[in-house]
């Protein structure tokens, strides 16, 4: 069994973005040798998310519109923050979106639905972080 490892880094401009990964990780998948197991890919940090889902510009607009009225970036409204942090609502966010996903490795290729693209979610950013690439397989 093959297994490899790699490390994507990100620093956004500002506080919240969503970022298509696909590509990065399809080629986390072409150095790693690996023709048939899977792929897992997961935000190093509790403010993040990686998730599955369209391309689609309104589609990423109604997420962060959603998310916002859930969990407002208002810093008077948590316990949280009373630790003298301001991200409780990133905290939240990144529960809902959601830490992980794990795709199928097919052929040499990630094996994701016709519009499926992965994305990293950043909802405290400004700072660098991390998300992990796992695979395994043969
Ligand atoms: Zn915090």
């Amino acid at each position: 069994m093959k297994s490899y490892r790699k490390e994507l880094w990100f620093n956004t401009p500002n506080r919240v973005a969503l970022i298509n990964i696909t590509s990065q990780v399809e080629e986390a998948v072409r150095e790693s040798g690996v023709k048939e197991g899977l792929c897992l890919v997961n935000a190093m940090h509790i403010t993040a998310s990686v998730f599955i889902n369209d391309d689609e510009e309104g589609l990423h607009e109604d997420f962060l519109k959603w998310l916002e009225e859930l969990a407002p970036h208002d810093p008077d409204r948590y316990k949280h923050n009373l630790t003298g942090e301001d991200n409780a609502d990133a905290h939240l966010k990144r529960q809902i979106m959601g830490r992980e996903v794990v795709v199928a490795i097919t052929e040499g290729k990630l094996d994701l639905g016709p519009w499926e693209q992965i994305f990293y979610a950043e909802f405290d950013g400004r700072r660098p972080k991390r998300v992990l690439i796992k695979i395994i397989g043969a």
